[in-house]
């Protein structure tokens, strides 16, 4: 008898303890199983789909630099999906599997289930820096504001440290062009073909690159003002890194590991400049232990109960509108047609947007949170989940629903002289950067003919409706 190890959300070999734990026990196959009925019911967008895919490709190779073979293996659901790996379980006189962890309520209860089958199924966690269930109040329990869960997830780093576990160090003898060449077409000829739609993602490197190249940059050169340049949409002034964390293709504790190694005085010293990064890493912490004490989230509920009953009226033109970028907000607008070319948004637009849909068009966060999930390349549930809730004020530790964004300040503030807004909306390149971020009375004034749409809704108007909504629960 025999084991293998099961590709899931942890496309890589660095830090991942179901991999070691299976090379322990010499394990000779990897598995794959691409789940597309399944992938199109969890909304996973297309340019994600084709991410996965390319990291499967480098996984592949590293994986036979290790000696151990890489098989695709396809099914329609998780229902199918238990059988297929039964089957190659049985076919291959297989009875342990290795695999890390996936938190969501379908995930777990398959995995549930094929303990059922008779496979042994040997589980690990590797998708957050501490372990869901190790950072808790007092009474035991999951906190439900994210500064004290910061405090406690230090204290617990501070006292008990944090380390990544160690795989064979993954070599590719370039020398040695017969293994090279083997690398290669692991790569290249056994290609890996989903039965999904698929869009383009090479804008994004692979793993492999980002971890020699990307990081360090990022660390050398933008970490220390990370704090000021993070709100800018027109800087690369964020790491770019969620798609990779997003499917597992960079472990998080590891980026925790290296940073603290690097500046150790981060964890103890909340003004230090590379604070505020690791603060964003404690976020994506939070909303992950937040998913595993809540597992309810994923069926849609509010964190807030007393929105369960919430009658949101917005129409569904407005909600065509937001999604197409025709709000004639531009600020609002150039957001959105990022995420339609790109298919990643900048973290300071995706909280002004989704408040504008919530609030300003009172259409229902899970429309906004489902279009996200169906565009973004890092399209990660409890990520995205917590932060519409925390747009729409029904989450945890949410924005309180009388702060209402209002989307021409926060254009001023964040896009001065409109730099991201003329990229994304070449129809207001001549609009003067004072007016740029309500161009409607420029236009008016100086009798120009636009293209660009004109407001769907009147902020002041709008604002007001929003705070009688929310004020009636
Ligand atoms: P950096 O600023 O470099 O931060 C480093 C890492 O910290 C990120 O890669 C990410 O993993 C994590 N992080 C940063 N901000 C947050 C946050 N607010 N909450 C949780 N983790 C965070 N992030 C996703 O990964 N997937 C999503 O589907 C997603 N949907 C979102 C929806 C809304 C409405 C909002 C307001 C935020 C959402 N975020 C999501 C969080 C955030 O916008 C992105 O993680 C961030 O823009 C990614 O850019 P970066 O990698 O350059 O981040």
């Amino acid at each position: 008898m025999s084991c293998i190890y099961w590709i899931r959300r942890d496309v890589r070999v660095h830090d991942n303890p179901a991999l070691v734990e299976a090379i322990a026990q010499g394990v000779k196959t990897a598995v794959f199983i691409s789940t597309p009925s399944q992938w199109q019911q969890h909304d996973l967008a297309p340019i994600k789909a084709d991410f996965i895919r390319r990291h499967l490709r480098l996984l592949a190779k590293q994986l036979d630099a290790l000696g151990i073979e890489f098989v695709h293996l396809q099914a329609l659901d998780f229902a199918e999906q238990q059988q297929v790996l039964l089957s190659f379980c049985q076919e291959h006189n297989i009875n342990t599997v290795f695999a890390n962890t996936e938190p969501e309520l379908d995930e777990a209860e398959r995995d549930n289930h094929i303990a059922r089958l008779g496979i042994e199924l040997k589980l690990f966690q590797c998708d957050t820096i501490l372990p869901p269930g190790t950072v808790l109040n007092q009474q035991g329990t999951m906190f439900k504001v994210f500064t004290p869960f910061k405090k406690a997830w230090l204290k617990r780093v501070q006292e008990v440290g944090i380390a990544c576990v160690s795989t064979p160090t993954v070599v590719i003898d370039h020398n040695n062009a017969e293994r090279f060449e083997r690398a290669q077409e692991v790569g290249q000829s056994n290609d890996i073909v989903f039965d999904y739609p698929l869009v383009d993602s090479s804008a994004w490197p692979q793993s492999d690159r980002v971890m020699e190249l990307v990081i360090p940059k990022f660390w050398q050169q933008k970490l220390l003002d990370y704090a000021n340049a993070r709100d800018i949409p027109s800087i690369k002034g964020t790491s770019g890194l969620s798609p990779y964390l997003a499917i597992g293709a960079i472990s998080p504790r590891w980026l925790a590991v290296q940073l603290i190694q690097a500046q150790p005085e981060v964890i103890y010293d909340q003004a230090h400049g590379a604070f505020s990064w690791l603060n964003e890493l404690i976020w994506r912490d939070f909303y992950k232990h937040l998913l595993f004490h809540y597992p309810n989230l994923i069926k849609g509920e509010n964190f807030q109960v007393k929105y369960q009953l919430a009658r949101w009226s917005g129409s569904d033109e407005d909600f065509k509108a937001w999604c197409e970028g025709r709000t004639g907000y531009p600020i609002v607008d150039a957001a959105m047609k990022q995420l339609l070319h790109t298919g990643w948004m900048h973290n300071r637009l995706r909280m002004i947007v989704a408040s504008f849909l919530t609030k300003h068009l009172l259409v229902d966060w899970r429309k906004g949170e489902r279009f996200f999930m169906q565009h973004l390349i890092d399209g990660d549930f409890s990520a995205n989940n917590g932060g519409w809730q925390w747009a729409a004020s029904t989450g945890c530790d949410a924005q309180p629903y009388f702060r209402i964004f209002n989307p021409i300040t926060q254009s001023q503030k964040f896009d001065p002289q409109g730099v991201f807004i003329r990229k994304y909306l070449p129809e207001l390149e001549n609009v003067p950067d004072k007016q740029i971020h309500f161009p409607h009375d420029y236009f008016n004034q100086h009798g120009i003919e636009t293209d660009y749409c004109k407001p769907i809704v009147d902020h002041k108007t709008a604002r007001l409706r929003a705070l009688d909504f929310y004020q009636s629960y």
